[in-house]
Parts: C-alpha cells; sequence; structure tokens
C-alpha cells in the first residue's frame, strides 16, 4: 500500500497535522503504539493567552489562539463531537503585589487585550479561597483532548488509516526511489513522536529538555464553576462535579509514573484555593516534549528531505499545534517557507 504521508505518533501533534494533510486531500497514515495515555491525553488542554509569572502575552498568543478554535471547531464539526470549550480563566490572586501588577499590565503592555478588570470578590467565594480578588482571562479556554484523540482514532480506524504499533526505526528502508516501513511506502514520513523522540536516531540531536507533569483527577460536591479557575495551579471543570488539577514540572524524574511527591505538590497548592472537602480519584503523569529554547521543533532532516519531525510543543501543544500544522503542511506542499523560531535547521545548521 502506497500513502503520500506516513505520520508517527498520534498526541496532539500527530493528530494535528494528519487532520490538516487529509483536509489537502492527502493520502495519511497514521501509526502509534498506543502503549500508554500521552501527555496530550492527560493534559488538561487549557489554552492560555497569559503568562502569570510576568503578567505577558504567551509567545504568539493573538496568532494561535484563532488557528487553533478554527481548527478544532472543524474537527468538531466533521466527528460530530463536543471538544472545544470556550472558557474564560478566572485568575485568583495570591498576594496584594500580584493584583498591582496585573492592574499594571491591564492598562499597559503587550497582554493588555486579554486582561479584565480585577473584581473584590468572585462568585465562588463560598468554595474558594478569593480574598485579594482576582480578574478574567479573556480568549482563553481548553480542549478535551482525550475525547478528540479517542474519536480521531476511531475515525482514522474506521477508514483505514490507522495502525495500532511501534513504529520500529530499523525497519525503515530508505532507497532513492521510496521510503519503506514493513508493507508500507510513502512519499513522506513525519515523525510526532512527543517526548520519545530523544530515540529516534533521525533526529538524535536536537536539544529536548524533557519535562514530566502530574495531574490529579478529584471529586468536589455540588461545585459547577463556569470559569476555569487558576491559583498557582489550574482547576478544571469536566462534568458531573468532577475536576482536573495540574499540573506538576519535574525535569529530573523523566518515568511516565505517578508519584506521592508529584501529589502531595497539587494537595499542598489546593490548600491554597479549596475551602471546601474534595476527594482524589485519580492521579496521571506523562512527558512533555520540552526544548530548550522552548519553540517546536519542526522541519526536514537536513540530508533526507522526505523525513521530517513536528515536535517539541513543549506545555502548550493545543495552542501551538494548529498553527504550525498548517504552516509545515503548506512548507511540504509548496516549499513555503517555516519560520525561523520553529525550524530546526536553527540546530541542525
Ligand atoms: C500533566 C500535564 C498537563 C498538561 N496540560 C496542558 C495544558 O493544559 N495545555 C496544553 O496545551 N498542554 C498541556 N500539556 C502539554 C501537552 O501535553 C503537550 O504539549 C502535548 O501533549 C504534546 O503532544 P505530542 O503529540 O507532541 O506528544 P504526545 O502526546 O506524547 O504523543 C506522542 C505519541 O507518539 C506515539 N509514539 C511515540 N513513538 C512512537 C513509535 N516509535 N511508534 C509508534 N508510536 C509512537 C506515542 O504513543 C504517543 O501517542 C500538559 C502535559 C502534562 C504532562
Amino acid at each position: 500500500m502506497h500513502y503520500d504521508f506516513i505520520i508517527v505518533g498520534q498526541g496532539i501533534a500527530g493528530t494535528v497535522l494528519s487532520w490538516t494533510l487529509l483536509q489537502q486531500g492527502k493520502k495519511v497514515l497514521v501509526v502509534d503504539s498506543r502503549e500508554k495515555p500521552n501527555s496530550s491525553e492527560i493534559a488538561l488542554g487549557i489554552y492560555n493567552p497569559v503568562v502569570f509569572k510576568r503578567m505577558t502575552k504567551s509567545w504568539r498568543a493573538d496568532e494561535l489562539i484563532p488557528v487553533a478554535e478554527a481548527l478544532y471547531t472543524d474537527m468538531e464539526t466533521a466527528l460530530g463531537i463536543k471538544a472545544l470549550h470556550r472558557n474564560t480563566i478566572l485568575k485568583v490572586f495570591s498576594s496584594r503585589d500580584e493584583r498591582t501588577f496585573w492592574e499594571k499590565k491591564m492598562h499597559n503592555g503587550e497582554a493588555m487585550n486579554f486582561l479584565d478588570n480585577t473584581k473584590e470578590q468572585s462568585q465562588y467565594t463560598s468554595v474558594i479561597i478569593d480574598d485579594i480578588g482576582s480578574a478574567d482571562v479573556l480568549s482563553s479556554g481548553w480542549l478535551d483532548t482525550a475525547k478528540l484523540l479517542s474519536v480521531y482514532r476511531k475515525f482514522l480506524r474506521g477508514n483505514n488509516l490507522l495502525r495500532t504499533e511501534k513504529f520500529e526505526h530499523v525497519q525503515l528502508v530508505v532507497t532513492k526511489e521510496k521510503l519503506m516501513w514493513n508493507d508500507i511506502t510513502a512519499d513522506r514520513l513525519i515523525f510526532c513522536e512527543g517526548g520519545s523522540a530523544t530515540t529516534n536516531p533521525f533526529f538524535k540531536n536536537l536539544p529536548f529538555v524533557l519535562t514530566k507533569g502530574e495531574m490529579l483527577t478529584i471529586r468536589i460536591p455540588d461545585f459547577l464553576p463556569q470559569h476555569i479557575i487558576s491559583k498557582g495551579v489550574y482547576l478544571l471543570y469536566e462534568y458531573d462535579n468532577i475536576f482536573k488539577v495540574g499540573a506538576t514540572y519535574d525535569w529530573d524524574d523523566l518515568s511516565d509514573i505517578p508519584t506521592e511527591k508529584g501529589k502531595l505538590d497539587l494537595v499542598e497548592k489546593l490548600k491554597n484555593v479549596l475551602k471546601v472537602e474534595y476527594e482524589i480519584l485519580d492521579q496521571a503523569a506523562a512527558i512533555r516534549p520540552t526544548v530548550k529554547d522552548r519553540r517546536p521543533l519542526i522541519g526536514l532532516h537536513p540530508e533526507e528531505k522526505r523525513i521530517g519531525i513536528f515536535n517539541g510543543m513543549g506545555t502548550k501543544g493545543v495552542m501551538i499545534a494548529p498553527f504550525f500544522a498548517k504552516q509545515f503542511a503548506q512548507h511540504l506542499e509548496k516549499g513555503l517557507s517555516l519560520d525561523k523560531e520553529v525550524n530546526i535547521n536553527r540546530f541542525t545548521n
């Protein structure tokens, strides 16, 4: 069987890139081992245009968010699901200084279009600790990544566009005429392997600095907020009193096993947020494909131009992947240039 593209990996990167190529009429095969839940599936799926630490605009948020929302809306329509939630983030202040800083940046600074007026108390004051006040972040939301990836996987399987197996790099045969993997031939092969890319022999020198992240699933009775709540940690309402809490950052332990340390870290942070009791239902961990310079790693192999990589989505795959999937697809098809900031040739040249 011959394909235009083999895409290795069906996290958010492989999902969005394969979808974009399919929309352009390409014949695509997606290969994913499904050995364990990937980083995309356990992610909270939040997109936030503001970096809270400095109250600055998140990298290119004003360009990335509209493209992301448009792509996910198209996927929702085609797949017949609801996965994108345009939800305001309620930033709850931890200190007077933080609030004063927000009030300054609201009127002056690159994030000002995303920072709403501060308020003394939120409507959730019986449940959350918001005595220093809070404010809304505009143009934010979250994607139900687990749902989108699972329904898209069914769509791929139903159309014979999916292989559920590990792509062994040594099995790839590269000749002048074709790329061959088992019984499959393809014009091009793009790796979207997330954190596993560090063992990819074609792209082994790229400067990934992987980060482990952990999250909790909790139940809070009788609380149905309209906002995503943020106070040192995100609290995201999913459904039926079920919330996701996240996330931790660990650069040393790169196993994807949930730890007591991760749990305690999140429980400690929740003490500053919640006034009410909650029950922990689940805990999960995964590895984020973060990069030394905090920018994606996209492009074609310096010598073998039929093999490429679409990775390095870091902590913000939901927001970043759609814009650059579009750009990469145009690069692959029409030879249009990739942004310097994301092109792997910043490291391979
Ligand atoms: C706790 C936590 C919370 C997060 N919260 C957010 C958030 O709120 N918002 C946000 O935007 N981002 C968040 N992230 C980051 C987000 O998860 C990443 O940016 C994103 O998931 C990266 O997607 P990916 O497709 O590159 O990698 P992955 O999701 O890891 O997918 C890679 C896929 O490739 C497959 N694969 C790899 N190698 C092979 C092979 N050889 N053969 C076959 N298949 C292979 C794997 O099975 C996997 O399915 C969070 C991450 C964590 C851990």
